[in-house]
């Protein structure tokens, strides 16, 4: 039985004050919620929310970690500053940090790897372009961006790991992949899983859907079998909209 998991993804949006303002709201509306619910802000509203969130139903996350322990690392931010306020996940590979940042599943593997050493549990985001998959790459994509990003990632520590199928045309675009679309392209995760590791590992991954996930999408999407939760960008931002996502089975 996979635990419902709905992650909010707060990009580059909301000073530190209103990302406290907002987190307290949020802590309470989600009170009671069957769903594990996450938010993740900017670096410089984590310290702030991490203490809003403390003791309540509302994970932690971070949008990108530096993937070296400390040192020359001008901007980054590292694994240990991130325990340190009580940071639990990370957002690893958002096709955002791939286009805009150049980050290869080389760089990806590295950070999912030394979260998982360092006790931070990693959300590894995979997903395709619309050229890749109008150019019949679909399957090719996911394929290297799961078996690249896990590489030498133990079957133990898979446990760990959350999967975010992020399709990068439905991000941010109103564009949502048909449950039917979206449910496949999980099956096919299970079946890498199931190859890389086991049947078992394959049932237990939890797999995140995340494009244009809203509250008017989200009872369809998580009707499917291979869809267990949402990686939700836009509708993260506000509190009704958040609360009906995460509150999908009420
Ligand atoms: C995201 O950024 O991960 C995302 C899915 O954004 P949106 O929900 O806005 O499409």
């Amino acid at each position: 039985m996979r635990t419902a998991f709905m992650a909010g993804n707060w990009k580059m949006n909301k000073t530190p004050s209103e990302a406290v303002a907002f987190a307290k709201e949020l802590v309470e509306a989600l009170k009671g919620a069957n769903a594990k619910a996450l938010v993740a802000p900017t670096f410089v509203a984590l310290p702030g929310v991490a203490e809003v969130v403390k003791g309540s139903n509302v994970l932690l996350g971070a949008q990108n970690m530096a993937s070296v322990e400390s040192g020359a690392h001008t901007g980054e931010v590292s694994a240990d500053m991130l325990l340190d306020i009580g940071v639990q996940y990370v957002i690893l590979g958002h096709s955002e940090r791939r286009a805009i940042y150049g980050e290869t599943d080389s760089l990806i593997n590295t950070k999912v790897k030394f979260a998982i050493e360092k006790g931070l549990l990693p959300i590894l985001c995979v997903g395709e372009t619309l050229e890749e998959r109008e150019a019949g790459k679909l399957e090719e994509v996911i394929l290297t961006q799961v078996k690249e990003g896990l590489k030498g990632v133990s079957e133990a520590d898979l446990a760990k790991v959350t999967i975010a199928y992020e399709p990068v045309w439905a991000i941010g675009t109103g564009k949502t992949a048909t449950p039917d679309d979206a449910d496949a392209v999980h099956k096919y995760i299970r079946k890498v899983i199931a190859d890389l590791y086991s049947g078992s590992a394959a049932d237990a991954i939890i797999i995140q859907y995340g494009g244009s996930v809203k509250p008017d999408n989200v009872k369809e999407l998580m009707a499917m079998e291979n869809i267990d939760g949402a990686l939700v960008g836009g509708a993260s931002l506000k509190t009704d909209s958040f609360k009906s996502i995460v509150f999908f089975d009420k």
